[in-house]
């Protein structure tokens, strides 16, 4: 089954910027895919149509086979969790607060700010905790006194506390240095293994989307210009992702099978 579907979605923003155009992208469950762009290229604008956060001024996105639009975004969001680059949390919360903000679409914001969260909820934001290689001690710790890296892996424990069937990073590595980031990225990849999710991420770092991706897609522009497996995103794809083409011409395309 696709978990995603992108059919010929074109965003363009109110200021005329053309964001998308015309990508046709469809993620089967469970496959980890990285889209790869350097800035501007559009991945951040493909994210953000899976919630909701941006709509398509043209085309269809659908999550689990339910399109996002206006009346379907409560139930999609609660089947996504998100990573963000800067990664998003309370810094003046603790490690344990931001964690069980994970399950905010389940309980509610009232009683989140009761405290109120059942035990299960409990347990499972300890269990993530430790799962993503935090010590019980960082649970009452405010999160602004952690690094970089630990707080990314809070990140990772929030986006998992529902077991959601999606997961979004958004460049999830960019303020992390090349080891932390294999880190960050070996555990969002284990843990979506575990759990059968379908990761749909953006770096613009080629080592790692080749390190890590079950699939890479690339965007120029705008526009697809790869689509496939790392194996086969050679270095004459990465000069067409990167720029030694001509700008905005869709160079290759190659699907995978
Ligand atoms: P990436 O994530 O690959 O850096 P983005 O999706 O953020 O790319 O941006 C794609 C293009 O859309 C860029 O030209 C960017 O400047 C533009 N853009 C992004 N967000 C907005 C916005 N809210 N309004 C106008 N233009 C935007």
């Amino acid at each position: 089954m696709d978990m995603l579907e992108f059919d010929a979605v074109a965003v363009r923003y109110p200021d005329g910027t053309q964001a998308l155009r015309e990508v046709s992208l469809a993620v089967p469950a469970g496959q980890f895919c990285v889209v790869l762009g350097s800035s501007g290229a559009g991945k951040s604008t493909l994210l953000r149509m899976v919630n909701g956060l941006v709509a398509p001024s043209g085309g269809t996105v659908r999550v689990a086979g339910v399109r996002v639009e206006p009346r379907s975004l409560r139930g999609v969001r609660a089947r996504i969790g998100m990573i963000h680059q800067q990664f998003n949390l309370v810094p003046r919360s603790t490690v344990a607060a931001n964690v069980l903000c994970g399950a905010l679409p389940r309980v509610g914001t009232a009683a989140a700010m009761l405290g109120l969260f059942p035990a299960p909820l409990r347990r499972k934001a300890c269990e993530l905790v430790a799962a993503v290689g935090l010590d019980e001690a960082h649970l009452a710790r405010r999160v602004r006194d952690l690094s970089g890296g630990q707080q990314q892996r809070v990140g990772i424990a929030r986006a998992f506390m529902l077991d959601p069937p999606v997961v979004i990073a958004d460049e999830p590595v960019a303020s992390l240095d090349p080891r932390t980031s294999r880190e960050v990225l070996d555990l969002l990849r284990r843990r979506a293994r575990e759990r059968g999710t379908t990761v749909l991420c953006s770096l613009h770092q080629v080592d790692l989307a080749r390190e890590y991706a079950d699939r890479i897609v690339a965007l120029r522009h705008g526009r697809m210009v790869f689509d496939g497996p790392p194996a086969a995103c050679h270095p004459s794809v990465l000069s067409t992702v990167y720029g030694h083409a001509r700008d905005g011409q869709p160079m290759l395309r190659e699907v995978a099978s």
